[in-house]
């Protein structure tokens, strides 16, 4: 077993605080890694509060790890000790449904293993994140960092950087496409770096005309208040695939307007409470899909990684220590991040 310093929500109302738990004995598959930065995705914050329900408290958020490895089992054949890896959303998957083999590890038909949240196989315990000093992962499950990418804004790759690289990817987004981006958080500036980079054109959609200059700056053509309507008509029946990031309910019907015919709107925000259900003339009348998008599989991730690397695209973030989570949640619920916290794990020793 392993001795691990972290940080974990213990009810969905008190503040995170300092949690020391055990690791697994790493098996012959394993790969042992030091955390250095984990990034703070929304998901945590809906977790770590229970907003989805049935946390499993305490809850050691984080699913945004690049650390490096201090050790491995007798049979990893991948990774070696010193090198610079990632753990993302999944620790493990079944490896033997429809989804795991086509390496859409995501849609496990048995369920993947949550890095945080979920249960562990090997021991039956909850699985705990990255808000931590050091986790054990099967060999399968980790990825590599390309060299030379900033450890720290790599790590937001690991969630965000995936969850809108595979959307994009799989509604064949490239020259010609022209592709919206709802919500310039985590999730959604990264989606507009990389359409950028696959060569669309992109449309940002905010609620925060402050956003406008940064989003240009990060790739995006044009940038449109989404409470505008006027702004909103410029863009009418015109879009071929909107990535709609939002964390919060709200209408969708003026966005599904903005496609044009045969055009996807893939939601992959996920805010506990419903959206109200959009207008089906909406859909109807031009053939519109609304569709949906869970992260992506391990091969997926590799080459997003790797494409970023190509691109030299990586997070914005705003580095913090452990002990800043708190408040870094309600700042990110304010929409006052640019645009990921990425936690510093070195501030956990500097505490002990
Ligand atoms: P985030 O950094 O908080 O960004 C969300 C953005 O949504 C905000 O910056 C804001 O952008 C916009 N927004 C508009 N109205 C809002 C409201 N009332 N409340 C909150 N946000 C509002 O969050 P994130 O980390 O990118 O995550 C976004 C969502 O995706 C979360 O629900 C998260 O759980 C989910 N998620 C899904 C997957 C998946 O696999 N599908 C993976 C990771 C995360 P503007 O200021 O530009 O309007
Ligand atoms: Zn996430």
């Amino acid at each position: 077993m392993t001795h691990t310093h972290g940080y974990a929500a213990f009810d969905p109302r008190s503040p995170l605080g300092p949690y020391d738990f055990e690791r697994r004995t790493p098996g012959p598959r394993d790969v042992s890694i030091e955390i250095l930065f984990c990034g703070v995705c929304h998901s945590d914050l809906h977790t770590a509060r229970s907003e989805w329900g049935g946390a499993k408290y305490p809850v050691v958020p984080g699913h945004e790890i690049v650390g490096r490895v201090t050790a491995v089992g007798s049979e990893v054949t991948r990774y070696r000790e010193g090198e610079l890896v990632g753990v993302g959303c999944m620790v493990d998957s079944c490896q033997h449904c429809a989804g795991c083999d086509e390496g859409l590890e995501q849609y496990c038909l048995n369920g993947f293993t949550g890095t945080y949240d979920g249960i562990e196989k090997e021991t039956g315990r909850t699985t705990q994140g990255g808000y931590s000093d050091s986790v054990v992962v099967d060999e399968r499950f980790v990825l590599r960092i390309p060299q030379g990418m900033d450890p720290a804004a790599a790590a937001p790759l690991l969630c965000a950087g995936i969850t809108t690289y595979s959307p994009l990817r799989r509604w064949k987004v490239g020259p010609g496409s022209k592709v919206g981006v709802v919500g310039l958080g985590g999730l959604g500036h990264m989606a507009v770096k990389l359409a950028r980079a696959m060569g669309a054109e992109v449309v940002l959609f905010t609620t925060s005309p402050g956003k406008r200059e940064d989003a240009l700056r990060l790739g995006a053509h044009d940038v449109v208040v989404s409470r505008e309507s006027e702004q909103m008509a410029a863009h009418a029946a015109s879009l071929d695939l909107i990535v709609n990031t939002v964390a919060a309910p709200h209408n969708l019907d003026p966005f599904l307007a903005l496609l044009k015919r045969d055009g996807t709107m893939v939601l992959v925000g996920a805010p506990a409470e419903p959206h109200p259900s959009p207008t089906v003339f909406n859909l109807i009348l031009q053939r519109r899909s609304l569709a949906g998008s869970l992260i992506g599989g391990i091969a997926e991730t590799q080459a997003m990684l790797d494409f970023c690397a190509e691109h030299g695209i990586v997070s914005d973030i705003e580095t913090i220590p452990i002990q800043a989570i708190n408040d870094a949640y309600e700042r990110m619920l304010k929409g006052d991040v640019k645009y990921r916290f990425v936690i510093d794990l070195g501030s956990l020793k500097a505490a002990a």
